[in-house]
Formats: structure tokens, C-alpha cells, sequence
């Protein structure tokens, strides 16, 4: 690791949460192999070093931490409106003391986009800032032109359900057709002062240096194009941050576990059969909704790997088609030619996972961005389904539903299905040619490399 005075040093800082953490972590790792001299602070909140200290980590990236601003209870996604007001409140201080003791000088610093404040301490520091936006590049330009939803009387609506749900949007820019019940936030009565702070991070990113997508050209290049007409700043799409993805042999790499046992059971099943399940790493679902999943599950008669935190014993009894486990290495299962499809909350990072590995989607979107997700995986992109709430019980599916769909979704022999599939190993050859040398996604993150060096001397 170089510490001399002449290092090119960036400074990373994800916002907590391992949705966030990753994508960072990712990027850096790309960053860090590509030149050895670079040196990477990656700064996280303390309840996190240990979770990215067990993983191993170039020798040009060091962790760093700052107290732990946010209580416990909201960091577990008990409040997500007291989390997101913690995140926007208690960690500039800390991060601006730790910034200012940091060797050697800072050359720049890569931020969460949610992380609006770092643009502030950037300014004070004389320090360049980029921002890092770990989510779809649809979700920042329907953020970015909220104004343009109020005054076509499309925000705030009390009720999605019904009709009004179905009612299409279609002059937001860069983005397709879009159902009014797809959209982030527009019924977000109880969540203003968070959406609030949403929309400020977002429109204050345009006063970054430059601003960078965890996405790639290819499945939402009209968006990007779109964005890059109105914001002035670089505009690099350098996704899917995949660990590996400087590896072009992904696959084979991916295959080396360390074998727990859930990959010994992945082994013994026949290609293409397993639905992975897994809701994301924080939000839960309700005992009766985790109830109605595992019947479903159940009924549909396809084997299932499923990642229920929390609640993995409980639902273990009974099932001989399943296994059910506390948490799993998600890349390398859905890489797993076991796995032939996922049910999904649709979070950014899973959607990328699985557009990655070719694994068509099955969605269950809980809320946020997830909900704009699902929509493009099954309209725009066609690599999935959806799963059905219940008309008037909000975010309730049903176990019949579940299951019929599941069993619809997983049919090996299906014409639906193996559509799906096709559609879903087209957009894994897009995303190869993205990352590959040469590809957008690998030459958008040399440019931005470039970008640092320069800033640099
Ligand atoms: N993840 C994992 N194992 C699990 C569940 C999740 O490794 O059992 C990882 C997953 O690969 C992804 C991240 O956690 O990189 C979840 O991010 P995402 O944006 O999909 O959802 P969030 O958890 O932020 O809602």
C-alpha cells in the first residue's frame, strides 16, 4: 500500500446498510486493481467493520470507521424515516474530523449520493466529490423530475389500488411508459420528510464532480442519455459492481465456495430447478406474509433455496423440497446452474445480481425503488413476473398465488418460461459486453479513474 505524500488517495463512504455498502465496496475493489499505488480509505459506521473486515479486501484499500450515529433499532429497519433523518443528520461531523486527520492529502472523495453532506465537507476541505448513486438510474430521473409529477396531479395519491394504480405515466424523461402504482413515492404521505431529503440529496448531486451508476448501457441507456442532456457534470455508468468482474471467467471463479452446506444441496439438484428466494438483507415481511410464502412455496412443488433471516427454524419443519437458511453467499448462488430463477424484492443490487448470473426474476417488491424495479424487470427488460398483491390488502400475496405462479414461472418446458429464460441469457451477454475490456461499463469507470488522477496533480 502506498502511504507516501504522492498517493492518489480516495476517500469511499457508503451509506450504512449492505444495499449501499456493497455496490461501494465493489467499485472500489475495481478501482484498487486497477492501479496498485491507488490508495482507498473506505469509511464505515463502526456496526459494520466487522461484517467488511471478514471479507477480504486488496491490500490498497484501508478500513476506516466513524462512531456509530444511528440507534441500533433504526439501523435494523425498525424506522425507516428515523433512520434515513440519522443518516442525513449525525455523520458529517464525525466524517469531516476523521477527513481532516486522514495521510495522505485526499485527492478525492467518492460518497453515497444519499450522503448529501459530503459535498458540503468536500467544499470545505477543498476535496473533489463524486457521487455514487447504487440504485437504478430510472429511480434518479424520476427523482430528479419529481416537480414535474405534482404538477400533473400525480403526487401525493391516497390510493393506488384500482384503477387509479393503473393509470400510465409518460413524460417523465427517459422513461418508458410507467403505471402511476410503479412509481416511487407518490403515495408517500407518512414518508415526506424522508422524501424530502431524497429529493435534496438528488438534486444537490448535480453539484458533484461527477456522478457515477451502478448500472450499464444497454438495459437503461435512454435514461442515461436523457439525464446526460440535462446535467453538466460527468455521467459514468460503471455497473453491475460485480466483485468479480474484472474476471473473465466469472463463472468458474464464482464456483469456488467454500462449500457450506447449502452449496452441497445446490449440487445434488438438477440444473435449472432451484427458485433462490430471498427478500434483501433488512426489510422483513409480516409472520402471516412469511406464512403465506412458505405454503406457497410449498404447494408449488419446485425446490426452493430460501434466505428467511430471522425466522429460518421455524419454517425449516416440513419441507422436503427446500432448504431454508439465515443468510447465503447471493452471487455465487444465483451463478449456481442449480438456480433457475429468483424471487426478489427487487432491491437494485439483487436485480443487478441476477441480471448478471441470466437468472430470470420472479418480483416481490416491498417498497422504495424496489417497486420501479419490478417494473422494469418485467416490462421494460421482459426477464420476469409478477407476483400479485391482493386488490385492498396492501402488500399481502397470497399463498394460491404464490404458488400458481411460482409453478408457471419454474416450468422448465413452458413456453412463458423459457422465454423468460432467453430473454434473461441475452441480457447477461449485454451485461458481459458491458464490463468486458473495451465494454461501456469498463471504459466509463477508466474514464473516472482518469478523472481522479487528473484532479490529482
Ligand atoms: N445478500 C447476500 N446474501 C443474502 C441476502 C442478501 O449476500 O442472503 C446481498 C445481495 O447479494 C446484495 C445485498 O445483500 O448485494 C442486498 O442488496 P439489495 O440492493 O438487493 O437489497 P437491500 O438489502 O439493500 O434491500
Amino acid at each position: 500500500m502506498d502511504t507516501t505524500t504522492s498517493a492518489v488517495h480516495v476517500v469511499a463512504i457508503p451509506s450504512p446498510g449492505r444495499g449501499h455498502i456493497n455496490p461501494m465496496m465493489n467499485l472500489c475493489k475495481l478501482l484498487a486493481s486497477s492501479d496498485d499505488s491507488l490508495l482507498i480509505t473506505f469509511v464505515v459506521t463502526e456496526e459494520w467493520l466487522g461484517f467488511i473486515g471478514s471479507a477480504p479486501t486488496p491490500p490498497n484499500i484501508r478500513l476506516r470507521s466513524i462512531p456509530n450515529v444511528i440507534p441500533s433499532e433504526l439501523v435494523r429497519g425498525a424506522d425507516l424515516a428515523g433512520f434515513v433523518e440519522a443518516v442525513y443528520t449525525k455523520m458529517e461531523a464525525p466524517f469531516e474530523r476523521l477527513l481532516e486527520e486522514l495521510e495522505p492529502k485526499v485527492s478525492c472523495i467518492v460518497a453515497d449520493t444519499y450522503l448529501s453532506w459530503a459535498l458540503t465537507v468536500g467544499k470545505r476541505l477543498n476535496v473533489a466529490v463524486a457521487s455514487l448513486w447504487p440504485m437504478a438510474p430510472s429511480m434518479f430521473s424520476i427523482s430528479y423530475h419529481f416537480d414535474l409529477l405534482k404538477s400533473n396531479g400525480h403526487f401525493p395519491i391516497d390510493d393506488l389500488s384500482g384503477e387509479r394504480g393503473e393509470e400510465r405515466v409518460n413524460y417523465i424523461p427517459g422513461i418508458s411508459s410507467i403505471r402511476l402504482a410503479d412509481l416511487p413515492f407518490v403515495s408517500a404521505k407518512k414518508g415526506e420528510a424522508a422524501l424530502g431529503r431524497v429529493l435534496g440529496a438528488i438534486s444537490l448531486s448535480t453539484e458533484s464532480q461527477s456522478l457515477l451508476f451502478t448500472s450499464f448501457h444497454g438495459i437503461e441507456n435512454h435514461v442515461i442519455d436523457s439525464l446526460r442532456t440535462k446535467i453538466r457534470i460527468p455521467i459514468y455508468y460503471v455497473g453491475p459492481t460485480i466483485p468479480y468482474m474484472t474476471l473473465q471467467d466469472m463463472p468458474q471463479k464464482a464456483m469456488e465456495h467454500p462449500n457450506p452446506d447449502y452449496f452441497d444441496w445446490l449440487d445434488s439438484q438438477p440444473k435449472s430447478s432451484v427458485l433462490y428466494v430471498s427478500l434483501g438483507s433488512f426489510l422483513s415481511v409480516s409472520g402471516p406474509q412469511m406464512d403465506e410464502i412458505a405454503n406457497g412455496l410449498q404447494a408449488s412443488g419446485v425446490r426452493f433455496l430460501w434466505v428467511a433471516r430471522g425466522d429460518a427454524t421455524r419454517l425449516q419443519e416440513g419441507s422436503n423440497m427446500g432448504l431454508v437458511v439465515p443468510w447465503c453467499d447471493q452471487l455465487r448462488v444465483l451463478c449456481h446452474s442449480s438456480v433457475g430463477g429468483f424471487l426478489t424484492h427487487c432491491g437494485w443490487n439483487s436485480t443487478m445480481e441476477s441480471v448478471y448470473a441470466g437468472v430470470p426474476m420472479l418480483t416481490f417488491p416491498l417498497l422504495w425503488d424496489q417497486i420501479t424495479n419490478a417494473k422494469l424487470i418485467v416490462e421494460d427488460w421482459k426477464v420476469g413476473l409478477r407476483l400479485k398483491q391482493e386488490v385492498g390488502e396492501k402488500n399481502v400475496v397470497r399463498r394460491q398465488e404464490i404458488a400458481q405462479t411460482v409453478k408457471r414461472f419454474m416450468d422448465l418446458d413452458g413456453d412463458e418460461s423459457g422465454e423468460l429464460r432467453r430473454r434473461a441469457r441475452e441480457m447477461k451477454e449485454i451485461c458481459e459486453k458491458a464490463i468486458k475490456k473495451g465494454g461501456s461499463s469498463e471504459t466509463n469507470l477508466r474514464a473516472f479513474f482518469k478523472e481522479i488522477v487528473q484532479g490529482h496533480k
